[in-house]
């Protein structure tokens, strides 16, 4: 296999570049790249990391599964992208300095129609989704949350039937291209639970799908992957940002490990990260609740802690420290993570949560 100028070899762990755009100052931007390959064929797993370059536990766990060693273990081939945003973690920064929007969200996608040709952002991750696209049998896009978030997996929605073209002058919808059927999703959505469950992390699954597709996370590199080019793919979130979490990164190679195991590719019992859900009920990622007053927030509530609809999240006070307004959630579920800052503006969320979902994991693309 070759990825850039990484050219595997059995028994090997190589490295290599993989160019994805011309820089203006006359290098090119290049994303590093390490293949691992066993010495017996076997599915091939990618891993991704860090395209929000701030998000170093990641970058960190990414390069530590991808030891000397794991060539001469492994059945099949790792391909691992530590660093999908080389611009980002020059300046430990979110996003790159292309343009300042989330890299995470211009990856291919059948629906996506632009007038104007793709930026350099959108093309990058064209060239990402490319290289994976093709090879892989399953995906792990490595990321990390707020600060004191706790680790956990986010399982996407599998969406089925046709994406739509909208006429922008009649507003009316015509279905384009092929997309896979109801029966494929589930079978796809059955695989991804299988390896979302081997990472051992507590599994939130994501927004529902209309706000999924509101935030543009079809487009997302694990959203790309698998709603797009129909590969088992999801996301880790390895606690907060920008300073290496060393136990978190350490549970999240267990992890990347783990799903090894479940596709065949290392032999052995898969070893458990100690993570527990603190529910047993299905959960939903939730920007929620958020605050209609304005005013210095005040939590009442951790990560990890649970919660029942009514309970108070957090108090709003002046900034005298008076009480303004309290902020209740009308769900159950646990804390996430909290909200970074203090200053709240009117219908600011103050909390990312993980709220009871009754909703199907399987679902049709075009809501009607
Ligand atoms: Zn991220």
């Amino acid at each position: 296999m070759q990825i850039g100028t990484a050219e595997s070899s059995p028994g090997e762990l190589v490295t290599g570049w993989l160019d994805v755009t011309d820089l203006p100052t006359g290098t090119p931007e290049r994303l590093p790249v390490l293949i691992a390959e066993g010495e017996e064929d076997g599915p091939t797993l990618w891993i991704t990391a860090s395209i929000h370059g701030n998000e170093v536990t990641a970058l960190a766990a990414a390069q530590d599964v991808m030891r000397e060693e794991l060539a001469s273990k492994i059945r099949g081939t790792v391909v691992c992208l530590p660093n999908l945003n080389p611009a980002g973690l020059r300046r430990t920064t979110r996003t790159s300095y292309y343009h300042g929007d989330d890299p995470n969200r211009y990856f291919p996608d059948p629906d996506a129609d632009g007038s104007r040709p793709p930026r350099v952002q959108e093309l990058i991750d064209e060239r990402v989704f490319e290289a994976f696209a093709d090879s892989a049998d399953a995906l792990v896009d490595l990321h990390t949350a707020q600060v004191g978030s706790i680790p956990f997996v986010i399982r996407d929605r599998v969406l089925h039937g046709s994406a739509e073209r909208r006429s922008a002058d009649t507003g009316a919808a015509t279905p384009r291209g092929t997309e896979r059927d109801e029966d494929e999703a589930r079978e796809l959505a059955d695989e991804l639970e299988r390896l979302a469950d081997a990472y051992d992390f507590p599994v939130i699954n994501e927004y529902t799908a209309e706000e999924y597709m509101e935030q543009n996370l079809q487009r997302s590199t694990a959203g790309a992957a698998l709603n797009n080019a129909g590969i088992p793919a999801f996301t880790v979130e390895l606690g907060g940002f920008e300073v290496v979490e060393e136990n978190t990164r350490e549970k999240g190679v267990v992890g990347l490990l783990n799903v090894m195991r479940e596709l065949d590719m290392l032999p052995g019992e898969p070893e458990p990260t100690g993570l527990d859900a603190p529910v047993d009920f299905p959960v939903k990622r939730a920007v929620h609740p958020h605050t209609e007053t304005a005013g210095i927030v005040r939590h009442r509530v951790d990560a990890g802690d649970t919660f029942e609809g009514g309970d108070v999240i957090a108090d709003i006070v002046t900034p005298h420290g008076e009480p303004k307004a309290t902020v209740e959630t009308d769900h159950d579920g646990y804390v996430v993570g909290r909200y970074h800052g203090v200053a709240a503006y009117e219908n600011d969320p103050v909390t990312s949560l993980a709220v009871r979902d009754d909703g199907d994991l399987v679902v049709p693309r075009s809501q009607e």
